[in-house]
């Protein structure tokens, strides 16, 4: 669409996208306490092969781990925490969220789970499982986790796809008015998109299941072309999706901020609460009389001009939806960005993996959303090693994130096995990778110690132009900011 940049003095439509963006200053999520997700992957067996998983992620054959070395691990996990607990911290809590492969049918975990609650009571226990238990060992995890997540995999046989939804319906009975202990992960194959949308419609809505759709390629593996993996299997672990495809998960995203969305930002509020029905959305730019009108399939990008227009003061856009409209004035500036015209999720946005609102301030204003339209926070402030620990059993490596792998440059550097890790090792600098290995965490826990007890709070600045689960935590670009967010969870110290 053209616009007389003559008739608009103030405003230049330079190219038209398709929706209202804004940088944002900074995340972090209003939970009522302080909570350490520790992301425990105890090992690659898996009963599944998925072929957007990798074989680094899983294997059907691989050797499954120990409850003894579990135990050390479990000894690792409550030195770690205590230290952070007992450091700047305020009610901190720590969830232990098992992890693979496929945690359920290692016959050790069987024993893991009682030895945890009762020699580290203060653990909550969550396990993601892919959800094909029989009864009785179904039984088993519900009188001994405190929450489960299921994973809802396309690619397993009808048979698997069938238990899942029968264990699905049976644990959603047993819990009853406890909704909060059962999550669904669909993830979305867009292969079997269908499949996924008859899930979500016509069994867990009806049924009252907690679900999140997870789209496929996240966490930094935009791999869409199939590849040989390392163990010889073809996989793909990146999902392209078509714009109906798009659509159904922005439009569940929209209708999720839609349900948080407070006045603080009217304009993104507006946007997002009509965002389910875009064919009545429009954008009106408007210049001394003049009017012209962007459609809801229009792309927009808009840039102030100038300021030193002549009759600025009539200058206005009007972002109009559903009958509501939010005026922005000639004081306003305004970018739009596009969507994932191509289809990879990267572009899409994040939403929390663990379904939390978050606070969002962008462009001056604060909302509450469920979903963020950005995902690169390069050299933000960040609190991931204060939220997250990430433990991987068969690499025998701990980071502070799985897929972030933010670490502090003036760590100890952990001694690896390179062998384990294939490419990804090529990955690793002073600013990302592992932080140290479970056989030999005891220098880490030194030099935590000594970062504490010489009096700042230790924070990360953020490697990385991706951010996936750890959209959540808090994170700030400007230290002001981040100090006065930070305060909401630590005494924190410069
Ligand atoms: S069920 Fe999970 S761990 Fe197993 S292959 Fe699929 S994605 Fe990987
Ligand atoms: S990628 Fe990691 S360090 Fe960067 S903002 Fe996300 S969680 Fe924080």
């Amino acid at each position: 669409m053209y616009v007389n940049t003559d008739t608009l003095a103030y405003w230049a439509l330079i190219n038209i996208k398709k929706e209202l963006f804004m940088a944002v200053e900074y995340i972090y999520s209003d939970i009522k306490q302080p909570l350490k997700m520790v992301v425990w992957d105890l090992g690659r067996r898996c009963n599944f092969d998925c072929t957007y998983c990798t074989g680094w992620m899983h294997s059907t054959t691989a050797p499954m781990n120990k409850f003894e070395q579990y135990k050390r691990t479990a000894d690792f996990i409550d030195k770690y925490y205590k230290i952070y607990s007992k450091n700047h911290a305020k009610d901190w809590k720590i969830t232990v969220s098992f992890t693979g492969g496929e945690p359920a049918i290692n016959p050790d975990f069987y024993k893991l789970l009682p030895y945890l609650k009762e020699n580290y009571p203060y653990l909550k226990l969550n396990l993601t499982t892919n959800g094909t238990w029989s009864r009785r060992k179904g039984q088993f995890l519900l009188e001994n986790l405190n929450s489960i997540t299921v994973s809802y995999h396309c690619e397993g046989n009808d048979k698997q796809k069938q238990l899942v939804r029968d264990n699905l319906k049976w644990v959603r009975e047993q819990i009853g008015d406890q909704k909060w202990k059962l999550r669904v992960n669909v993830m979305m194959h867009m292969e079997y998109f269908d499949e996924c949308v008859d899930l979500i419609e016509n069994f867990l809505k009806p049924n009252d299941i907690n679900y999140i759709p997870r789209t496929v390629g996240d966490d930094g593996k935009y791999r869409s072309e199939w590849f040989k993996d390392a163990d010889g299997a073809m996989r793909r672990t990146s999902h392209i999706y078509t714009s109906e495809q798009q659509s159904y998960i922005k439009n569940h995203w929209n209708a999720k901020n839609a349900e948080v969305a407070n006045v603080k930002n009217p304009a993104v509020a507006s946007l997002s609460k009509n965002a389910s029905t875009p064919a009545e959305s429009t954008i009106d730019i408007k210049s001394n009389g003049v009017t012209q009108t962007a459609s809801k399939s229009s792309e927009i990008e808009i840039k102030l001009l100038s300021k030193n227009t002549s009759t600025p003061a009539e200058s206005t856009i009007d972002i109009k939806s559903n009958g509501v409209t939010q005026t922005a004035s000639k004081s306003s500036e305004i970018e739009i960005k596009s969507d994932a015209d191509d289809g990879h999720v990267n572009k899409l946005g994040r939403m929390c993996c663990g379904g939390r609102c978050m606070t969002v301030k962008q462009d001056g204003a604060v909302t509450d959303a469920m979903f963020i339209n950005q995902t690169n926070f390069q050299g933000f402030s960040c609190m991931v090693n204060w939220f997250f620990l990430h433990i991987e059993e068969d690499r025998d490596a701990v980071y502070h994130h799985q897929t972030c792998m933010a670490r502090f440059s003036d760590a100890p550097k952990p001694e690896l096995d390179k062998s384990k890790f294939g490419d990804i090792v090529n990955k690793f600098h002073d600013t990302k990778g592992p932080i140290c290995t479970l056989s030999n965490y005891e220098p880490y826990l030194e030099w935590l110690e000594t970062k504490f007890s010489s009096g700042s709070t230790p924070t990360i600045t953020c490697p990385n132009t991706y951010c996936g689960c750890g959209i959540c935590v808090v994170k700030a670009k400007d230290k002001s900011d981040f100090v006065s967010i930070a305060n909401k969870y630590v005494e924190y110290h410069e």
